[in-house]
């Protein structure tokens, strides 16, 4: 039986042998840990194994887990769908959210985050596959979004999310993350606080480093199958 700590080090092992390969710098890729559907308790194991970043999908349960996770210090982020009736508790309790499609989703975010907190930190959520289904902006509706979020008083932009379209084609899938990679570039050069490109997962890590991601968020990987959720 492997265990959670295990686990970690081996995610942070794939990414080490993915900056080399890719000759990036080495710890220029950043772990986010994605503990969906997983207790308390597993969280718990993982940050006394050395894991402080968190994404969390659904915010019921994100806020039930910052309660009984209320003596560690860890970073929050939400990466999941953001209803805009609930962005009140996204602003009060997560230090990052990564999947911020909608203006007006921002402006509420920076409305109601707490003078007395830091700046919430946004990446905004591309969607390159053109999937209408899919969520996040298109290209073309990316830099006229990112210029009126950058100017919200109590959001900081950091950068790009991506969940690419699944497929079984290795050069399909290297396509959209470099897509995503020369979008993340042109924001980068006109905005000084853009530094993160959240992109890649536990399958496909390694191809999302070799393509300039700079957070990969990880789940099963760590944490095993998801469970399945209450309600
Ligand atoms: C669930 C989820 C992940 C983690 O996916 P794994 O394949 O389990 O690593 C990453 N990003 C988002 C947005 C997710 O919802």
């Amino acid at each position: 039986m492997t265990t959670i700590a295990d686990r970690i080090d081996a995610a942070k092992a794939r990414i080490t042998q993915a900056e080399k390969q890719a000759q990036r710098p080495l710890d220029s890729v950043q772990l986010l840990a994605v503990s969906k559907t997983k207790p308390a308790s597993d969280l718990r194991l993982a940050f006394e194994a050395g894991q402080t970043q968190f994404g969390e999908n659904y915010l019921q349960e994100a806020l039930d887990k910052q309660q009984q996770l209320s003596d560690l210090n860890i970073q929050w982020h939400f990466i999941g769908p953001i209803q805009s009736n609930k962005t009140r508790p996204i602003a009060e309790h997560f230090d990052w959210v990564h999947s911020v499609e909608r203006l007006k989703v921002a402006q509420r975010l920076s409305n109601q985050r707490p003078d007395s907190m830091a700046e919430l930190n946004v990446c905004l959520q591309v969607n390159i596959s053109g999937e209408a289904s899919k969520s996040g902006v298109s290209a073309n509706e990316l830099l006229p979004l990112a210029k009126q979020v950058a100017a919200l008083p109590h959001l900081t932009l950091r950068g790009l999310m991506v969940i690419p379209q699944a497929t079984d084609n290795p050069e399909h899938q290297q396509q959209q993350f470099s897509e995503v990679k020369a979008l993340f570039d042109q924001l980068k050069s006109q905005y000084d606080s853009v530094d993160t490109l959240s992109m890649g997962m536990s399958g496909d890590l390694e191809v999302a480093v070799e393509q300039g991601s700079t957070m990969v968020r990880i789940g099963t990987a760590i944490f095993g199958a998801r469970n399945k959720r209450e309600q």
